[in-house]
Protein backbone atom coordinates (compact mmCIF):
# COMPACT_ATOMS: atom_id res chain seq x y z
CA UNK A 1 0.00 0.00 0.00
CA UNK A 2 1.41 3.22 -0.75
CA UNK A 3 0.60 6.26 2.07
CA UNK A 4 0.20 9.91 1.10
CA UNK A 5 1.01 12.12 3.47
CA UNK A 6 -0.82 14.98 3.47
CA UNK A 7 -4.25 15.95 1.68
CA UNK A 8 -3.62 19.01 -0.62
CA UNK A 9 -3.99 19.59 -4.08
CA UNK A 10 -0.98 17.68 -4.69
CA UNK A 11 -1.24 14.97 -2.19
CA UNK A 12 -5.41 14.15 -3.10
CA UNK A 13 -3.91 14.41 -6.93
CA UNK A 14 -1.16 11.87 -6.30
CA UNK A 15 -3.86 9.45 -4.66
CA UNK A 16 -6.53 9.63 -6.92
CA UNK A 17 -4.19 9.29 -9.98
CA UNK A 18 -2.13 6.12 -7.83
CA UNK A 19 -5.37 4.45 -6.98
CA UNK A 20 -7.13 4.98 -11.06
CA UNK A 21 -4.05 3.54 -11.97
CA UNK A 22 -4.49 0.37 -9.71
CA UNK A 23 -2.76 1.10 -6.51
CA UNK A 24 -3.62 1.21 -2.95
CA UNK A 25 -3.64 4.04 -1.65
CA UNK A 26 -3.92 5.99 1.36
CA UNK A 27 -4.31 9.47 2.33
CA UNK A 28 -3.48 10.90 6.13
CA UNK A 29 -3.89 14.28 6.78
CA UNK A 30 -5.87 15.71 10.02
CA UNK A 31 -7.25 18.43 7.72
CA UNK A 32 -7.59 17.45 4.06
CA UNK A 33 -7.59 20.96 2.01
CA UNK A 34 -6.89 23.28 4.44
CA UNK A 35 -3.07 24.55 3.53
CA UNK A 36 -2.06 26.56 0.60
CA UNK A 37 -4.47 24.41 -1.28
CA UNK A 38 -7.45 26.18 0.24
CA UNK A 39 -5.71 29.89 -0.41
CA UNK A 40 -4.13 29.35 -4.10
CA UNK A 41 -6.06 31.33 -6.38
CA UNK A 42 -5.49 28.68 -9.20
CA UNK A 43 -4.04 30.25 -12.18
CA UNK A 44 -2.87 27.58 -14.34
CA UNK A 45 0.07 30.27 -16.27
CA UNK A 46 3.16 29.02 -16.59
CA UNK A 47 3.67 31.18 -19.29
CA UNK A 48 2.94 34.65 -17.31
CA UNK A 49 5.08 32.75 -14.41
CA UNK A 50 8.45 31.89 -15.62
CA UNK A 51 11.23 34.40 -15.14
CA UNK A 52 14.37 34.13 -17.55
CA UNK A 53 15.99 31.83 -14.59
CA UNK A 54 13.11 29.58 -14.78
CA UNK A 55 13.24 27.54 -17.73
CA UNK A 56 12.92 24.72 -16.24
CA UNK A 57 9.94 25.58 -14.38
CA UNK A 58 8.27 26.66 -17.79
CA UNK A 59 9.11 23.54 -18.75
CA UNK A 60 7.12 21.65 -15.71
CA UNK A 61 4.28 24.38 -16.12
CA UNK A 62 4.17 23.38 -19.85
CA UNK A 63 3.93 19.52 -19.30
CA UNK A 64 1.61 20.12 -16.58
CA UNK A 65 -0.78 22.40 -18.24
CA UNK A 66 -0.74 20.43 -21.55
CA UNK A 67 -2.71 17.59 -18.86
CA UNK A 68 -5.39 19.78 -17.27
CA UNK A 69 -8.04 19.31 -20.09
CA UNK A 70 -7.67 15.75 -19.18
CA UNK A 71 -7.18 15.44 -15.35
CA UNK A 72 -10.03 17.78 -15.19
CA UNK A 73 -12.38 16.16 -17.43
CA UNK A 74 -11.16 12.71 -15.71
CA UNK A 75 -11.55 13.84 -12.07
CA UNK A 76 -14.88 15.27 -13.01
CA UNK A 77 -16.15 12.46 -14.40
CA UNK A 78 -14.77 10.03 -11.01
CA UNK A 79 -15.78 12.68 -8.70
CA UNK A 80 -19.21 12.21 -10.25
CA UNK A 81 -19.47 15.63 -11.28
CA UNK A 82 -21.47 17.21 -14.83
CA UNK A 83 -19.33 17.18 -17.42
CA UNK A 84 -17.71 20.26 -18.39
CA UNK A 85 -19.00 22.57 -21.36
CA UNK A 86 -16.57 25.34 -21.45
CA UNK A 87 -14.21 25.67 -24.51
CA UNK A 88 -10.69 24.33 -22.73
CA UNK A 89 -12.52 21.36 -21.90
CA UNK A 90 -12.16 18.63 -23.93
CA UNK A 91 -10.18 20.54 -26.30
CA UNK A 92 -7.07 19.84 -25.25
CA UNK A 93 -5.37 23.33 -26.40
CA UNK A 94 -7.13 25.89 -24.46
CA UNK A 95 -5.96 28.68 -26.56
CA UNK A 96 -8.94 31.05 -27.93
CA UNK A 97 -6.35 34.18 -28.72
CA UNK A 98 -7.28 37.73 -28.40
CA UNK A 99 -10.18 37.62 -30.08
CA UNK A 100 -11.87 35.24 -27.74
CA UNK A 101 -15.07 37.69 -25.54
CA UNK A 102 -13.76 35.77 -22.59
CA UNK A 103 -17.24 35.69 -21.45
CA UNK A 104 -18.81 32.78 -23.26
CA UNK A 105 -18.64 29.13 -23.54
CA UNK A 106 -18.51 28.73 -19.28
CA UNK A 107 -21.82 26.78 -19.46
CA UNK A 108 -21.12 23.83 -17.37
CA UNK A 109 -17.81 24.47 -16.24
CA UNK A 110 -18.65 27.70 -13.96
CA UNK A 111 -21.25 26.03 -12.26
CA UNK A 112 -22.04 25.11 -9.01
CA UNK A 113 -20.50 21.68 -8.85
CA UNK A 114 -17.86 22.26 -11.34
CA UNK A 115 -14.23 22.80 -11.44
CA UNK A 116 -14.32 26.52 -12.69
CA UNK A 117 -11.54 25.48 -14.84
CA UNK A 118 -11.15 27.67 -17.67
CA UNK A 119 -8.94 28.57 -20.35
CA UNK A 120 -9.30 32.06 -21.54
CA UNK A 121 -5.66 32.94 -21.00
CA UNK A 122 -3.53 35.43 -19.25
CA UNK A 123 -3.28 39.11 -19.85
CA UNK A 124 -0.36 40.70 -18.11
CA UNK A 125 -0.31 44.68 -18.48
CA UNK A 126 1.76 47.26 -18.33
CA UNK A 127 1.59 51.00 -17.17
CA UNK A 128 4.82 52.73 -18.24
CA UNK A 129 8.04 52.35 -20.75
CA UNK A 130 9.72 49.93 -18.44
CA UNK A 131 7.11 47.88 -17.86
CA UNK A 132 6.27 47.90 -21.75
CA UNK A 133 10.17 47.20 -22.57
CA UNK A 134 9.84 44.14 -19.83
CA UNK A 135 6.93 42.36 -21.38
CA UNK A 136 8.68 43.18 -25.10
CA UNK A 137 11.92 41.20 -23.40
CA UNK A 138 9.19 38.90 -22.65
CA UNK A 139 7.84 38.05 -25.39
CA UNK A 140 11.24 37.90 -27.25
CA UNK A 141 12.30 35.03 -24.67
CA UNK A 142 8.67 33.12 -25.19
CA UNK A 143 9.32 33.91 -28.91
CA UNK A 144 12.54 31.53 -28.53
CA UNK A 145 10.97 28.88 -26.63
CA UNK A 146 8.07 28.38 -28.98
CA UNK A 147 5.77 29.40 -26.37
CA UNK A 148 2.25 31.43 -28.10
CA UNK A 149 2.58 34.75 -26.60
CA UNK A 150 0.64 37.86 -28.14
CA UNK A 151 1.76 41.31 -28.15
CA UNK A 152 -0.69 43.92 -27.70
CA UNK A 153 -1.29 47.86 -27.29
CA UNK A 154 -3.55 49.54 -24.44
CA UNK A 155 -6.52 49.82 -26.69
CA UNK A 156 -6.52 45.99 -27.46
CA UNK A 157 -6.14 45.13 -24.05
CA UNK A 158 -9.05 47.19 -23.06
CA UNK A 159 -11.41 46.17 -25.83
CA UNK A 160 -10.16 42.61 -24.45
CA UNK A 161 -11.16 43.55 -20.70
CA UNK A 162 -13.14 46.90 -21.04
CA UNK A 163 -12.65 47.44 -16.62
CA UNK A 164 -9.17 47.84 -17.50
CA UNK A 165 -7.35 51.08 -16.56
CA UNK A 166 -7.27 53.83 -18.80
CA UNK A 167 -3.40 53.96 -18.31
CA UNK A 168 -2.65 50.74 -18.96
CA UNK A 169 -0.66 51.34 -21.73
CA UNK A 170 0.30 47.59 -23.47
CA UNK A 171 -0.21 43.84 -22.50
CA UNK A 172 1.18 40.55 -23.71
CA UNK A 173 -1.71 37.78 -23.73
CA UNK A 174 -0.88 34.27 -22.96
CA UNK A 175 -3.70 32.57 -24.57
CA UNK A 176 -3.09 29.10 -23.82
CA UNK A 177 -3.20 29.65 -19.88
CA UNK A 178 -6.11 28.60 -17.75
CA UNK A 179 -7.33 28.83 -14.60
CA UNK A 180 -9.32 26.72 -11.69
CA UNK A 181 -11.03 27.28 -8.78
CA UNK A 182 -8.73 24.87 -6.64
CA UNK A 183 -11.40 24.61 -3.41
CA UNK A 184 -13.60 22.61 -6.15
CA UNK A 185 -10.85 20.78 -7.45
CA UNK A 186 -9.76 19.47 -3.68
CA UNK A 187 -13.51 18.54 -3.32
CA UNK A 188 -13.90 16.58 -6.39
CA UNK A 189 -10.37 14.73 -5.35
CA UNK A 190 -11.79 13.97 -1.96
CA UNK A 191 -15.50 13.27 -3.71
CA UNK A 192 -13.16 10.88 -6.52
CA UNK A 193 -11.42 9.19 -3.52
CA UNK A 194 -14.37 8.59 -1.58
CA UNK A 195 -15.78 6.72 -4.97
CA UNK A 196 -12.82 4.79 -5.53
CA UNK A 197 -12.82 3.54 -1.78
CA UNK A 198 -9.55 5.42 -0.65
CA UNK A 199 -9.65 5.83 2.86
CA UNK A 200 -8.76 9.21 4.21
CA UNK A 201 -7.40 9.12 7.48
CA UNK A 202 -8.09 12.44 9.37
CA UNK A 203 -4.99 12.19 11.86
CA UNK A 204 -1.51 13.81 11.99
CA UNK A 205 1.48 12.16 11.29
CA UNK A 206 3.80 12.25 14.03
CA UNK A 207 6.75 11.06 11.72
CA UNK A 208 7.95 8.31 9.44
CA UNK A 209 8.81 4.82 10.78
CA UNK A 210 12.02 3.34 9.40
CA UNK A 211 12.81 -0.24 9.48
CA UNK A 212 16.61 -0.40 10.65
CA UNK A 213 16.51 -4.43 9.95
CA UNK A 214 17.68 -4.47 13.42
CA UNK A 215 13.69 -6.13 14.65
CA UNK A 216 11.36 -8.58 13.44
CA UNK A 217 7.95 -6.06 13.19
CA UNK A 218 8.55 -3.64 11.17
CA UNK A 219 6.06 -0.64 10.19
CA UNK A 220 3.76 -1.61 13.40
CA UNK A 221 2.54 -0.35 16.23
CA UNK A 222 5.01 -2.79 17.98
CA UNK A 223 7.41 -1.67 15.65
CA UNK A 224 7.56 1.84 16.57
CA UNK A 225 6.90 1.48 19.90
CA UNK A 226 9.89 -1.39 20.70
CA UNK A 227 12.84 0.68 18.81
CA UNK A 228 12.73 -0.75 15.68
CA UNK A 229 10.99 1.76 13.88
CA UNK A 230 12.53 5.09 13.83
CA UNK A 231 11.72 8.17 12.57
CA UNK A 232 13.20 8.99 8.91
CA UNK A 233 15.35 12.04 7.73
CA UNK A 234 15.79 12.41 4.36
CA UNK A 235 18.87 13.48 4.88
CA UNK A 236 21.17 15.09 6.94
CA UNK A 237 21.01 18.82 6.13
CA UNK A 238 23.01 19.45 3.48
CA UNK A 239 20.47 17.84 0.98
CA UNK A 240 18.45 14.69 0.42
CA UNK A 241 20.45 11.07 1.19
CA UNK A 242 19.84 7.75 1.81
CA UNK A 243 21.40 8.62 5.08
CA UNK A 244 21.60 6.29 7.63
CA UNK A 245 20.34 3.18 6.19
CA UNK A 246 16.73 1.66 6.83
CA UNK A 247 13.76 1.70 4.58
CA UNK A 248 10.46 3.51 5.19
CA UNK A 249 7.83 0.83 6.26
CA UNK A 250 4.77 3.49 7.50
CA UNK A 251 4.23 6.45 9.79
CA UNK A 252 3.17 7.13 13.15
CA UNK A 253 -0.55 8.54 13.59
CA UNK A 254 -1.06 10.52 16.47
CA UNK A 255 -3.95 8.37 18.09
CA UNK A 256 -3.73 4.96 16.00
CA UNK A 257 -0.24 3.82 15.99
CA UNK A 258 1.82 3.01 13.16
CA UNK A 259 0.31 2.56 9.58
CA UNK A 260 2.46 0.45 7.54
CA UNK A 261 3.48 1.12 4.02
CA UNK A 262 5.17 -0.40 0.95
CA UNK A 263 5.61 3.55 0.03
CA UNK A 264 5.28 6.71 1.99
CA UNK A 265 4.70 9.83 0.05
CA UNK A 266 5.43 13.08 1.84
CA UNK A 267 3.08 15.60 0.33
CA UNK A 268 2.91 17.85 3.24
CA UNK A 269 3.38 21.08 1.40
CA UNK A 270 5.03 23.43 3.71
CA UNK A 271 5.16 20.88 6.67
CA UNK A 272 6.98 18.71 5.01
CA UNK A 273 10.38 19.39 7.00
CA UNK A 274 8.65 18.04 10.18
CA UNK A 275 8.77 14.68 8.64
CA UNK A 276 11.86 15.26 7.02
CA UNK A 277 15.13 16.63 6.66
CA UNK A 278 13.78 18.47 3.05
CA UNK A 279 14.63 21.58 1.95
CA UNK A 280 11.29 23.39 2.15
CA UNK A 281 10.48 26.47 3.74
CA UNK A 282 7.12 28.34 4.18
CA UNK A 283 6.48 31.59 1.94
CA UNK A 284 3.42 33.24 3.13
CA UNK A 285 0.74 34.18 0.72
CA UNK A 286 -2.36 36.58 1.65
CA UNK A 287 -4.84 36.59 -0.49
CA UNK A 288 -8.87 38.52 -1.08
CA UNK A 289 -12.12 37.17 -2.56
CA UNK A 290 -14.15 39.99 -3.76
CA UNK A 291 -17.95 39.55 -4.42
CA UNK A 292 -19.39 40.83 -7.84
CA UNK A 293 -23.25 40.01 -9.27
CA UNK A 294 -21.38 39.09 -12.21
CA UNK A 295 -17.54 38.42 -13.54
CA UNK A 296 -15.46 42.02 -13.65
CA UNK A 297 -12.87 40.25 -16.13
CA UNK A 298 -13.31 37.57 -18.69
CA UNK A 299 -9.72 35.98 -18.31
CA UNK A 300 -6.42 36.20 -15.26
CA UNK A 301 -5.23 39.94 -15.08
CA UNK A 302 -2.13 40.77 -13.97
CA UNK A 303 1.01 43.40 -13.63
CA UNK A 304 3.53 44.68 -11.54
CA UNK A 305 2.29 47.82 -9.84
CA UNK A 306 4.63 49.90 -7.81
CA UNK A 307 7.24 47.40 -8.56
CA UNK A 308 5.02 44.30 -7.06
CA UNK A 309 3.04 41.77 -8.78
CA UNK A 310 -0.51 41.70 -8.31
CA UNK A 311 -2.99 39.60 -10.23
CA UNK A 312 -7.22 39.37 -10.49
CA UNK A 313 -8.30 35.86 -11.14
CA UNK A 314 -12.09 35.83 -12.03
CA UNK A 315 -14.76 32.70 -11.11
CA UNK A 316 -17.83 32.10 -13.06
CA UNK A 317 -20.00 32.90 -10.42
CA UNK A 318 -18.82 36.54 -9.85
CA UNK A 319 -16.10 35.90 -7.60
CA UNK A 320 -12.76 37.90 -7.69
CA UNK A 321 -9.58 36.58 -6.15
CA UNK A 322 -6.81 39.17 -6.16
CA UNK A 323 -3.35 37.64 -4.99
CA UNK A 324 -1.36 37.77 -3.92
CA UNK A 325 1.58 38.74 -1.13
CA UNK A 326 5.42 37.17 -0.69
CA UNK A 327 6.16 36.76 2.58
CA UNK A 328 9.12 34.76 4.33
CA UNK A 329 7.67 35.04 7.84
CA UNK A 330 7.55 31.74 8.72
CA UNK A 331 4.65 29.73 9.88
CA UNK A 332 2.72 33.00 10.24
CA UNK A 333 -0.64 33.04 8.56
CA UNK A 334 -1.88 36.38 9.54
CA UNK A 335 -4.18 38.33 7.29
CA UNK A 336 -1.93 41.77 7.98
CA UNK A 337 -3.88 45.75 7.47
CA UNK A 338 -0.76 46.41 5.25
CA UNK A 339 -1.02 42.98 3.43
CA UNK A 340 -4.56 43.55 2.22
CA UNK A 341 -3.61 47.33 1.50
CA UNK A 342 -1.09 47.13 -0.56
CA UNK A 343 -2.67 44.03 -2.47
CA UNK A 344 -6.15 46.54 -3.51
CA UNK A 345 -4.32 49.70 -3.71
CA UNK A 346 -2.46 47.82 -6.46
CA UNK A 347 -5.28 45.65 -8.12
CA UNK A 348 -7.51 49.08 -8.56
CA UNK A 349 -4.35 50.27 -10.40
CA UNK A 350 -5.05 47.72 -12.94
CA UNK A 351 -8.99 47.53 -12.52
CA UNK A 352 -10.27 50.66 -10.67
CA UNK A 353 -13.84 48.98 -10.49
CA UNK A 354 -12.60 46.74 -7.88
CA UNK A 355 -13.38 49.56 -5.53
CA UNK A 356 -17.04 49.03 -5.94
CA UNK A 357 -17.08 44.96 -5.32
CA UNK A 358 -17.97 43.38 -1.51
CA UNK A 359 -14.80 41.53 0.45
CA UNK A 360 -16.13 38.27 0.44
CA UNK A 361 -12.95 36.44 2.32
CA UNK A 362 -9.79 37.35 3.05
CA UNK A 363 -7.09 34.98 4.03
CA UNK A 364 -3.18 33.55 4.03
CA UNK A 365 -1.88 30.37 3.12
CA UNK A 366 1.93 29.01 3.33
CA UNK A 367 3.66 27.92 -0.42
CA UNK A 368 6.34 25.29 0.15
CA UNK A 369 9.21 26.97 -1.24
CA UNK A 370 12.29 25.03 -1.98
CA UNK A 371 15.61 26.84 -2.74
CA UNK A 372 15.83 26.78 -6.75
CA UNK A 373 11.95 27.56 -6.40
CA UNK A 374 11.26 23.70 -8.02
CA UNK A 375 9.66 21.12 -6.69
CA UNK A 376 11.13 17.47 -5.14
CA UNK A 377 9.03 15.27 -6.63
CA UNK A 378 10.52 11.24 -6.92
CA UNK A 379 12.57 9.02 -4.46
CA UNK A 380 14.20 11.19 -2.20
CA UNK A 381 16.86 8.50 -1.47
CA UNK A 382 15.77 6.93 1.41
CA UNK A 383 13.97 3.74 -0.09
CA UNK A 384 10.45 3.47 1.11
CA UNK A 385 9.95 7.67 0.90
CA UNK A 386 8.91 9.26 -2.05
CA UNK A 387 8.68 13.23 -2.53
CA UNK A 388 5.63 15.42 -3.44
CA UNK A 389 6.53 18.61 -2.21
CA UNK A 390 8.39 21.73 -2.36
CA UNK A 391 5.68 23.38 -5.61
CA UNK A 392 5.52 26.54 -4.22
CA UNK A 393 4.11 29.11 -6.31
CA UNK A 394 2.19 26.41 -8.97
CA UNK A 395 1.04 23.29 -7.09
CA UNK A 396 -2.21 23.47 -8.41
CA UNK A 397 -0.95 23.75 -12.18
CA UNK A 398 1.94 21.37 -11.21
CA UNK A 399 -0.64 18.77 -10.06
CA UNK A 400 -1.38 16.55 -12.59
CA UNK A 401 2.37 16.09 -13.62
CA UNK A 402 3.37 15.44 -10.46
CA UNK A 403 1.35 12.64 -10.42
CA UNK A 404 2.35 11.55 -13.49
CA UNK A 405 6.10 11.88 -12.41
CA UNK A 406 5.53 9.55 -9.70
CA UNK A 407 3.94 7.19 -12.33
CA UNK A 408 6.51 6.89 -13.98
CA UNK A 409 5.19 8.64 -17.24
CA UNK A 410 7.23 11.68 -17.74
CA UNK A 411 10.43 10.30 -17.51
CA UNK A 412 12.73 13.41 -19.32
CA UNK A 413 11.26 15.66 -16.94
CA UNK A 414 12.04 13.71 -13.51
CA UNK A 415 15.68 14.75 -13.43
CA UNK A 416 14.06 18.88 -12.88
CA UNK A 417 12.53 17.27 -10.10
CA UNK A 418 14.36 15.06 -8.76
CA UNK A 419 14.85 15.45 -4.71
CA UNK A 420 18.03 14.55 -4.76
CA UNK A 421 19.65 17.23 -7.06
CA UNK A 422 22.62 19.80 -6.66
CA UNK A 423 20.51 22.65 -6.08
CA UNK A 424 18.64 21.21 -2.67
CA UNK A 425 21.60 20.49 -1.11
CA UNK A 426 21.36 23.96 0.78
CA UNK A 427 18.48 23.79 3.38
CA UNK A 428 17.18 27.20 3.90
CA UNK A 429 15.14 28.35 6.62
CA UNK A 430 12.22 30.85 7.53
CA UNK A 431 13.59 34.32 6.62
CA UNK A 432 15.78 33.36 3.61
CA UNK A 433 14.93 35.09 0.02
CA UNK A 434 14.40 33.10 -2.89
P1 LIG B 1 -0.92 22.16 1.00
O1 LIG B 1 -2.10 22.55 0.23
O2 LIG B 1 -0.38 23.15 1.96
O3 LIG B 1 -1.30 20.82 1.74
C1 LIG B 1 -0.45 20.23 2.68
C2 LIG B 1 -1.31 19.33 3.55
O4 LIG B 1 -0.47 18.59 4.42
C3 LIG B 1 -2.28 20.11 4.44
O5 LIG B 1 -3.61 19.71 4.16
C4 LIG B 1 -1.87 19.73 5.85
O6 LIG B 1 -2.99 19.57 6.72
C5 LIG B 1 -1.15 18.41 5.63
N1 LIG B 1 -0.18 18.10 6.68
C6 LIG B 1 0.74 18.92 7.21
N2 LIG B 1 1.44 18.26 8.17
C7 LIG B 1 0.92 17.01 8.23
C8 LIG B 1 1.21 15.87 9.03
N3 LIG B 1 2.17 15.89 9.97
N4 LIG B 1 0.48 14.75 8.84
C9 LIG B 1 -0.48 14.71 7.88
N5 LIG B 1 -0.80 15.76 7.09
C10 LIG B 1 -0.10 16.89 7.28
N6 LIG B 1 -0.45 27.67 -7.20
C11 LIG B 1 -0.86 27.65 -8.49
O7 LIG B 1 -0.57 26.71 -9.22
N7 LIG B 1 -1.61 28.68 -9.00
C12 LIG B 1 -1.95 29.74 -8.24
O8 LIG B 1 -2.62 30.66 -8.72
C13 LIG B 1 -1.54 29.79 -6.89
N8 LIG B 1 -1.88 30.83 -6.10
C14 LIG B 1 -1.50 30.82 -4.80
C15 LIG B 1 -1.91 31.88 -3.97
C16 LIG B 1 -1.57 31.88 -2.64
C17 LIG B 1 -2.00 33.02 -1.76
C18 LIG B 1 -0.83 30.81 -2.09
C19 LIG B 1 -0.50 30.77 -0.63
C20 LIG B 1 -0.43 29.77 -2.91
C21 LIG B 1 -0.73 29.77 -4.27
N9 LIG B 1 -0.33 28.75 -5.13
C22 LIG B 1 -0.76 28.71 -6.41
C23 LIG B 1 0.58 27.70 -4.66
C24 LIG B 1 -0.19 26.47 -4.27
O9 LIG B 1 -1.23 26.83 -3.40
C25 LIG B 1 0.73 25.46 -3.59
O10 LIG B 1 1.87 25.22 -4.37
C26 LIG B 1 -0.03 24.15 -3.40
O11 LIG B 1 -1.26 24.38 -2.75
C27 LIG B 1 0.78 23.18 -2.59
O12 LIG B 1 -0.04 22.06 -2.38
P2 LIG B 1 0.34 20.97 -1.33
O13 LIG B 1 -0.68 19.90 -1.42
O14 LIG B 1 1.77 20.59 -1.50
O15 LIG B 1 0.31 21.73 0.08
Amino acid sequence: MDVIVGGGVVGLSVAWRLARAGRVVTVVDPAPASGASHAAAGMLAPVSEVTYTEEPLLRLGAASLARWPAFAAELREDAGLPAGGGAGEGAGDGARGAGGDGGGDRGGDGGSDGLDYRTDGTLDVAFGSDDLAALDELAGFMDKLGLRVERLTGRECRRLEPMLAPSVRGGLLAPGDAWVDPRRVTSALLAALERRGVPVVRERVLELVRDTGTGSETGTRAAAGTGTGTTARAGTGTGIETGAGGTVRGVLLEDSGVLAAERVVLAAGAWSRDLADVPVRPVKGQIVRLRSPRPLLGRCVRGMVHGQPVYLVPRGDGELVVGATQEELGFDTRVTAGGLYELLRDARELVPGITELEVGEVSAGLRPGTPDNLPLIGPSGVPGLDLATGHHRGGVLLAPLTAALLLGEEDDLASVCDPRRPATATVRRPGAQT
